[in-house]
């Protein structure tokens, strides 16, 4: 095998969204030479697209919010699945996380006495969301990347190079991570680097670390209709599932209600849900509020029963209840397919959408500028005056790699962590809109700080990268390049993408999930045939066909877990089994890698019972719901 060129850190942390570079901040903060190495350009992340806001109770707008709420509300969202040690880090450490981004340069939007403003969002009982118009995701990014030069600069300061201990590669995709077996811990494997190529020269590289952040991201191209850029075909998650990882979660997909549906090059692409916090109302084609229709018994209480109540509540949130459109994502998705499904849809198989009828075209322009501009170029629809058309789109994948909940520490693989999307727990079966912001700063911090930690605990005890791994892992990424003609890897993905979308998509039935697995079968088959012409300078086709191994094993994940519940909760809607379980709730599925190397095994597992200070937080009435009476505290208080 040719020489690869190397490099040698003591954190290398994989991706450079926000979980990446909160994640590297805190590694080099920490005093490690640190590494972030990312797929696509530097800055081009989907938390750049992030548009709503980040979730923290910071109590500006409403004072009666704080951590306890949050937590109440995330545990609701996600339907009690919720890995409840994470839901409780996270609702209490997002508001400094919030402020410590202000304190790095984050212009957020204000209040009237001049704190940072928080807008509401569905699920939320307060407004809850800190906000930079609707491009949250912009300001976060730029204020991390801003701090990573600032930390550079120091360095510069210090040793005469920016880079002496906190240096990015872009455009580098690590298609394998490298381990060594290690019978000295539980874990079966520990980390020792990780490989891969660079996208615009196709030459190999190797980074040798002992420890490695995985910060990824998502699995949205998976599937056809998506919100998801090019990069989200679940690398993170296969890469740790080969290394000896499990996955968790992974049949709870989030098929966001609002995504464009017209015209069809658009299709998917995300209308935020400020749209509906700011006042947006759904319809369909007879006019109708259908939403009213769709309140589910475990949210009546919370939700106003009339239209009149619902409007007065953006006003008077203290003495009304918020309006059904501000359910929690899978019930708005799903109502608005039930509307479809029964000929209510809109001309291009939508419902409608309007704000403008809500509010003054420059209140619009002001809280809205990205989606009127969105609209007036891609759709040519002047929001200001006139309702869009949307309908359900991928989103978000709330399962993903099993971590250790202080730490995001991986229990199978030493030295390997992760955060952001591509760790699985926090949000349970569904995830609520703002949490994901919060939840990369909250745990890409933890990640950093803790692999930071597990390095200098270390010492010198380093192992040397296995040279047999990287020449099994050269090989095998230039494995298209032998198969010339053979396959095409994009007829593969579109296959791939449709198989998800018609048979494990948004409403799932037990037949067409098995289909779906028989059919994941043919296509992996298909991509280990998949060739490529030319060179490995710039190749996407190439690309796409190391990629599509990644996507094909996380599928086959998600439709193994989604056919095994028999029940439905949050992102995962059974026809067969409606009804939420009490029973299923104490059961998380992992996947983890099957002997051959090339499927996934699903196993039980049993979820930590809540602690009893936390479960005290809920009336029992409300903890009946969703727990098995064992489950239930006999001293929880019940509703007045
Ligand atoms: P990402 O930001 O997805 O970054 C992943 C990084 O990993 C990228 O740098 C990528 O290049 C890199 N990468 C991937 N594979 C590899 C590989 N093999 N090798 C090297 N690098 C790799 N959430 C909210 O909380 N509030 C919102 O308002 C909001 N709005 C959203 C709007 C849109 C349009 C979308 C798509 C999502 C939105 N979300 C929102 C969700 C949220 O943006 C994402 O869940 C979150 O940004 C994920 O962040 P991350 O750091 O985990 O990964």
């Amino acid at each position: 095998m040719s020489e690869v060129e190397r490099h040698s850190y003591d954190v290398v942390v994989i991706g450079a969204g926000g979980a990446g570079l909160r994640a590297a901040i805190e590694a080099r903060m920490q005093g490690m030479r640190t590494a972030v190495v990312c797929k696509s350009l530097f800055g081009k992340a989907h938390t750049v697209m992030a548009e709503g806001g980040i979730a923290a109770s910071m109590g500006n707008v409403n004072s009666n919010d704080n951590w306890q709420v949050h937590f109440r509300d995330t545990m609701r969202g996600g339907k009690f699945l919720n890995h409840w040690r994470m839901a409780e880090l996270h609702a209490q450490e997002a508001p400094d996380r919030v402020w410590e981004l202000e304190t790095w340069g984050a212009l957020f939007d204000r209040t009237k006495d001049g704190r940072i403003s928080q807008r509401n969002f569905g699920g939320h009982e307060y407004p809850r969301l800190a906000h930079v118009g609707d491009r949250t995701g912009l300001e976060l990014i730029r204020t991390l990347q801003q701090k990573i030069v600032a930390l550079q600069q120091e360095d510069e300061a210090e040793f005469g190079d920016p880079e002496a201990r906190l240096k990015v590669f872009q455009e580098a995709t690590v298609t394998r991570l490298l381990t060594v077996p290690d019978s000295g811990s539980e874990a079966g494997n520990r980390i020792t680097g990780a490989f891969g190529y660079w996208r615009e020269s196709g030459r190999f590289v190797v980074f040798e670390a002992p420890a490695i952040v995985l910060a990824t991201g998502g699995i949205g191209k998976s599937f056809k209709v998506t919100s998801n850029s090019w990069e989200y075909t679940g690398d993170g998650q296969a890469l740790a599932l080969m290394a000896g990882a499990s996955l968790i979660n992974m049949e709870f997909v989030q098929f966001h209600p609002t995504g464009m549906v017209w015209p069809p090059s658009v299709k998917g692409i995300l209308v935020t849900e400020s749209v509906r916090g700011d006042g947006g109302v759904l319809t369909n084609s007879e006019g109708k509020r259908f939403m009213f229709d769709y309140i589910p018994d475990v949210f009546k209480e919370k939700y106003a029963k009339t239209e009149e109540e619902g409007d007065r509540w953006y006003t008077d949130p203290d003495n009304n209840r918020r309006p059904p459109e501000l359910l929690p994502r899978d019930e708005v998705a799903r109502a608005i397919n039930s509307e479809v499904k029964a000929g209510r849809g809109t001309p291009h198989g939508g419902v409608y959408l309007d704000v403008s009828s809500r509010l003054p075209a420059d209140v619009i322009r002001r809280k809205l500028p990205s989606m009127h501009h969105q609209f007036k170029e891609l759709a040519d629809v002047d929001i200001t005056a006139e309702p869009m058309e949307v309908g359900p789109t991928c989103h978000y994948v709330m399962g993903g790699i099993e971590v250790d909940p202080d730490t995001a520490a991986t229990p199978g693989v030493l030295g390997l962590y992760a955060a952001g999307e591509v760790a699985g727990g926090m949000h349970g079966s569904n995830r609520l809109g703002g949490n994901s912001l919060s939840d990369l700063l909250v745990f890409g911090r933890r990640a950093g700080l803790y692999a930071a930690e597990y390095v200098a605990e270390l010492g010198d005890e380093r192992r040397d990268v296995p040279q047999d791994q990287i020449d099994a892992a050269a090989a095998e990424a230039v494995g298209p390049f032998n198969n010339e003609g053979a396959e095409n890897p994009y007829s593969v993905h579109q296959e791939l993408q449709q198989t998800m979308n018609d048979l494990v998509g948004i409403i799932r039935r037990e037949g067409e999930m098995a289909e779906a697995l028989g059919r994941l079968e043919e296509l992996k088959a298909r991509a280990e045939k998949a060739g490529v012409e030319g060179h490995r300078q710039y190749n996407p086709g190439w690309h796409l066909a190391i990629d599509l191994r990644n996507m094909l094993l996380v599928s086959e994940c998600i439709a193994k877990a989604a056919l095994e519940r028999t029940e439905s909760r949050g992102g995962h809607t059974r026809e067969d089994h409606p009804g939420m379980s009490a029973d299923w709730r104490k059961v998380v599925l992992a996947c983890t890698l099957a002997d051959d190397g090339g499927h996934v095994d699903l196993v039980r597992r049993t979820p930590e019972p809540m602690r009893g200070d936390l479960l005290a937080l809920f009336e029992l009435d409300e903890l009946k719901k969703y727990l098995t009476d064992a489950e239930l505290p006999s001293a929880a208080p019940s509703a007045p």
